[in-house]
């Protein structure tokens, strides 16, 4: 068993390191940020019992240089380092760096951070687990007339990607196979500059399908535990927009199927700390590994909502060695939540980033309500980073209840200055498709143009009475949290409650 922690240094900035330091405050944890020269303002310099200036603006100059983040922690005696998401989180030379210099690294070991952080290795190792796999391939080709083989051998649409991709870059789709080529030799060559690491994959384009992922978390004596689903469908550029936990169309036989298979995937790196395993679903709801995320994920909050379970402190007490407080059956889901991700870009322009200054900035706030944010009004969004500004969560009895607080949430959130995905949120949140539990990932593609946010959503896709009252759904008494809704058809998802 492994020492009480007393001081944890956050190797991150913005929504994520106050998240992070607000479970260490509640644990009597003393807390160091760290920050980069665009960051001087930021909340979570303030809010921490000290600071430490890394250097520079852009992170590679700041908060991805694994020595100024060993230097900090030395300079104010922190013995344990949370990397949050995103920059050194997924990084297994920080963690290993970290473990010789008897630093407490809070998330996974080296080994299941290198096995996951590539797609292929990640691919190899669950083949010995009885987890579903994407039809394709696990090894890594360069040959381009090999390549061509073996996709027609898995049958077009193709995905081309980069073994070492993430945050949605390093993926083409090939349809037809005259383009295969021309695609494949893109494919490597941005593998190469993105990633520095050209290996590529081919894996079979599932077309409409759901992005439906689990929650798990394991401690270093072999338990691991999975806190049920979130659905992460609606996406642009494949990086997530909206998520929300449960998932409207998951019956309960399904939920401990695809838990199972995520505690599966766990094993096979024998992992321990916070974890996300990605699915894809097609439409009967089979599902298929996509790849691992070894960090706590940027949508947890709706995961903590459902189960009442604060992630971060559970990391915290894995790290230091003790048992999980939870077993499986300690674990249920209560009601239901929605995270939509409020970045600075413009809905109407492709979604481009709009960084600039918070003019006016009002969270919104009440009963189910939830801001994540590491802004205040009048400050600059930094053009270094991910122009998140915030994610802002709703919580309800049921998956009504949750989306009508959001789009009164939505409404009462005043941002001016800059441009904010909130406008698309509240379109998505009102459709149709989106309201009986249909949509896919290829929500913007079939429903949404720019122009559609100036017009107001037709009778046909909104969903009469949707909004006010809900007045399709038939409200279930026996089971207390869930509505029965009974879909009017629009594709072949059913709604299910649990
Ligand atoms: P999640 O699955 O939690 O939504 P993402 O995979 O979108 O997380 O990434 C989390 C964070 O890390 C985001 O801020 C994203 O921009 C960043 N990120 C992850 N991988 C990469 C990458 N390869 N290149 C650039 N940014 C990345
Ligand atoms: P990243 O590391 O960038 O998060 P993922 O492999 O998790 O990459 O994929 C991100 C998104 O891309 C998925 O949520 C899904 O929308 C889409 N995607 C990935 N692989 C496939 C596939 N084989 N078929 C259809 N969509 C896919
Ligand atoms: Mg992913």
């Amino acid at each position: 068993m492994g020492d009480k922690i007393k001081k944890i240094l956050v190797a991150n900035r913005g929504e994520i390191a106050l998240r992070v330091m607000r479970s260490c405050k509640e644990l009597g944890i003393q807390t160091v940020a760290v920050y980069s020269q665009a960051d001087i303002l930021s909340p979570h310099v303030s809010f921490a019992d000290e600071a430490v200036l890394l250097g520079p603006p852009p992170s590679n100059q700041s908060y991805l240089v694994i020595d100024k983040i060993i230097e900090a922690c030395k300079m104010t005696g922190a013995d344990a380092v949370h990397p949050g998401y995103g920059f050194l989180s997924e990084n297994a030379s920080f963690a290993e760096r970290l473990k010789k210099e008897g630093i407490i690294f809070i998330g996974p070991s080296p080994k299941a951070l290198a096995i996951m952080g590539d797609k292929l290795a990640s691919k190899q190792a669950v083949k010995k687990f009885d987890v579903p796999q994407i039809p394709g391939m696990d090894e890594p080709i360069s040959d381009i007339k090999e390549a061509k083989k073996i996709a027609n051998d898995i049958g077009y649409p193709i995905m081309i990607k980069a073994s070492a991709g993430g945050g949605g870059k390093g993926m083409r789709i090939v349809f037809d196979p005259n383009d295969f080529e021309s695609q494949m030799q893109r494919a490597v060559s941005e593998a190469k500059s993105s990633f520095d690491d050209d290996s590529v994959f081919l894996e079979k384009y599932i077309e409409s399908p759901k992005h439906i992922e689990v929650q798990i978390m394991g401690d270093m004596n072999g338990n691991i535990l999975y806190f049920f689903e979130r659905e992460c469908s609606i996406q642009r550029r494949n990086q997530k927009i909206i998520e929300e936990a449960p998932s409207a169309v998951m019956s309960a036989e399904k939920r401990k199927e695809i838990g199972e298979a995520a505690v599966n995937v766990a094993r096979s790196c024998d992992y321990f700390g916070a974890g996300t395993v990605e699915f894809i679903a097609d439409k009967d709801l089979n599902f298929y590994f996509l790849e691992m995320n070894t960090r706590l994920q940027v949508e947890h909050p709706v995961t903590e909502q459902i189960t009442g379970v604060d992630l971060v402190k559970e990391q915290i007490n894995v790290a230091e060695g003790k048992d999980l407080t939870y077993r499986q059956s300690d674990l249920s889901i209560r009601g239901h939540s929605i995270e939509v991700r409020v970045y600075a870009e413009d809905p109407e322009n492709n979604f481009l980033p709009d960084i600039g200054r918070l003019i006016t900035y009002k969270r919104p706030q009440g009963p189910g309500v939830r801001v994540d944010d590491g802004f205040e009004e009048g400050m600059e969004i930094p053009i270094f980073y991910d122009p998140m500004i915030s994610k802002l969560v709703t919580y309800g009895k049921n998956r009504e209840e949750a989306i009508e607080r959001m789009i009164r949430a939505i409404d009462e959130y005043h941002i001016t200055g800059i441009k904010t995905t909130l406008p698309f949120c509240k379109f998505v949140l009102r459709h149709k498709s989106f309201v009986d539990g249909s949509f896919t990932t290829k929500f913007l593609e079939e429903h949404f143009s720019a122009d559609r946010l100036k017009k107001s959503l037709t009778k046909e896709e909104e969903m009469i009475g949707a909004i006010a009252g809900f007045t399709s759904f038939n409200h279930d008494s026996t089971s207390g949290n869930h509505a029965t809704f009974r879909p009017k058809k629009s594709g072949n998802w059913k709604l299910r409650h649990s």
